[in-house]
């Protein structure tokens, strides 16, 4: 769809490389996400890097769920994950994989390493674990448990899956190097123990192997060549390597890093998405301010926009922190085309047309997008009562001022010159009404012997009807709240807007669009779930016409 092309990025250039070379046949990519949450945008990136390789190179990439965790993860999280795939149009190789239906290989495969003197049964706790594990600069102590000869290991190990220990009271670790430089290889742990039951396997497994026990050998188990994952996995690349090779797997693929997604503004773990939603700073995964798939399908963003992102982020191993405005350009950039026009009035106040009766009516046919008629039209009214935006109007005139000001003209949108002539107000100073004469000789034409300048949306109070609309600003306040440990802090407390107002009516006969165009407001899209709960028709904000709002 976006032409990527087959030197895009490091990755590529390694994939060309191995069919070159021969190392590989066929390129068989994964996407493997753990079913603890929703897909966010950082997600998506990992997607199309996967999806689209395999594409490209006619290749296959399996999704695959990373379920070794029984405490977080749910079917009703699997079932969002594939919902959220195939809607960013992506089709994975023949069936679903688990990690999960590898537990009896798995096991097996620490059977072996047991047997080679690889892997031992500790029984130290994960606090005395910790801390034997040693630092950066101070190197690791052995686990006093670590020379127990390899048929207590097997008698323990077979006692923690016969179900005979508590959570935390013993794992089994492999025995690689308490002095590495790289202190994932420092005896890592590869089963710990759960007494919960798992969402697939349910009460069959009381012990579950770590992720860096069972990635590896699920993407080796699936002929996987290229297991592609986030810089965060850069040392267990060691581990990844080391595990394949001891337990002797016939297929040793590699894994590669590139850098994670970071967007300005939010928070990209589902662990901190989780923790917005319980103290209900969102209205769950799906609220269309949230970073997930979900949400931002919500808000309007369209498969293509979100796709068209990945690719400008490109691929690198430098991790950085992505403007919001990109992921904005690229939405605004496919709704510009397709979406078509009309006019609603957010801040609604009133307009009297002095000078024409109170049945005139006049019926225009407006272009549904001025560049493309291929959209349609539809039509509108003028008549005696309509209203504008608040903003449109000032009661003193000033020259920078394009729109309304008392005494002074202003065209309406694909209608006539209007001129205020008079305002009423409450008794708090606040204007209710506008009183205006309109230039019958203005429609279409401009007028012989003056310049009027701007040009102001409206609707007809008889031929429009009343909408809400909700506007977004960010969750957060600062651009890298990911970065601070106190994010809860910068959370703005004023992200939803809440507008009454009007649209035009000729809208709900035409409402067939999936998202619109409000005239000098910006894209919106109907919010079916907030529509039917306010009996009233409700719109999301999708991204205003330009410039930024936050
Ligand atoms: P989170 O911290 O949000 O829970 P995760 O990495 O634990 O993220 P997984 O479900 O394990 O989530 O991720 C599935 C795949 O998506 C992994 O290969 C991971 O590297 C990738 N991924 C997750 N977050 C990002 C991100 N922000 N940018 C790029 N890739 C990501
Ligand atoms: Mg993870």
């Amino acid at each position: 769809m976006f032409n990527y092309k087959k030197n895009e990025n490091f990755i590529f250039k390694i994939i060309n490389k191995d069919l070159k070379k021969k190392k590989i046949k066929q390129v068989y990519t994964r996407f493997p996400p753990e079913p603890n949450g929703f897909l966010h945008i950082g997600h998506a990136k990992s997607i199309c890097l996967n999806f689209e390789i395999a594409k490209i190179y006619n290749g296959k990439c399996n999704l695959r769920f990373d379920d070794t965790n029984p405490s977080t993860e749910k079917k009703n999280y699997v079932k969002s994950i594939k919902k959220n795939i195939k809607w960013m149009g992506y089709e994975w190789n023949k069936k679903i994989f688990y990690s999960s239906q590898y537990f009896k290989k798995l096991y097996k495969y620490a059977i072996k390493l047991i047997k080679k003197k690889l892997a031992y049964v500790d029984k130290l706790s994960k606090k005395e674990i910790k801390k034997y594990r040693g630092t950066l600069k101070k190197k690791g102590t052995n686990s006093p448990y670590r020379n127990q000869s390899i048929k207590k290991n097997l008698y323990l190990f077979k006692q923690m899956k016969k179900g005979k220990f508590k959570d935390g009271e013993v794992c089994l670790r492999a025995k690689i190097n308490m002095k590495s430089l790289n202190i994932t290889m420092r005896d890592p742990v590869l089963y710990r123990v759960k007494n919960i039951p798992h969402y697939r396997t349910k009460n069959k497994w009381c012990i579950y192997p770590t992720y860096d026990f069972s990635h590896c050998i699920s993407d080796a188990i699936e002929g996987v060549t290229h297991s592609l994952c986030s810089l965060e996995f850069l040392n267990n690349n060691e581990l990844y390597k080391w595990i394949l090779k001891k337990i002797n797997i016939k297929k040793k693929p590699k894994q590669y890093e590139f850098s994670r997604l970071n967007l300005e503004y939010t928070v990209l773990s589902k662990r901190k998405l989780k923790i917005l939603i319980k103290k209900k700073i969102v209205d769950g995964w799906k609220d269309p301010r949230m970073p997930t798939i979900s949400g931002l399908k919500n808000r309007g963003y369209t498969p293509k926009s979100i796709k068209k992102f990945c690719k400008k982020i490109g691929i690198s191993k430098k991790n950085n922190l992505i403007e919001l405005s990109l992921l904005e350009h690229c939405i605004r950039n496919d709704l510009n085309s397709k979406t078509p026009r009309f006019m609603a009035v957010l801040n609604p106040i009133k307009i009297i047309i002095t000078n024409i009766s109170d049945d005139y009516k006049k019926k225009i046919i407006v272009p549904n997008h001025p560049l493309y008629p291929n959209i349609g039209t539809h039509k509108i009214y003028f008549n005696k009562i309509i209203y504008i935006d608040k903003s449109d109007f000032k009661e003193n005139f000033s020259s920078k001022y394009k729109r309304l000001s008392l005494n002074k003209e202003v065209r309406l949108r694909y209608s006539y010159i209007i001129k205020a002539t008079k305002i009423k107000k409450d008794n708090k100073g606040n204007i209710k009404t506008i009183f205006c004469t309109y230039d019958k000789d203005t429609l279409g034409k401009k007028p012989k012997n003056r310049k009027v300048k701007g040009v102001i949306h409206w609707v007809s109070k008889k031929y429009s009807v009343p909408a809400k609309f909700q506007l977004f600003k960010p969750i957060f306040t600062i651009k890298n709240p990911e970065n601070k440990k106190k994010y809860l802090k910068y959370i703005n407390k004023k992200s939803i807007k809440i507008k009454n107002g009007f649209i035009e009516k000729c809208f709900l006969e035409k409402n067939k669009f999936n998202s619109i165009q409000f005239e000098r407001e910006g894209y919106f899209i109907i919010n079916k779930k907030n529509t039917i709960k306010n009996k009233k028709i409700t719109f999301n904000k999708i991204v205003s016409l330009k410039g930024k709002n936050y």
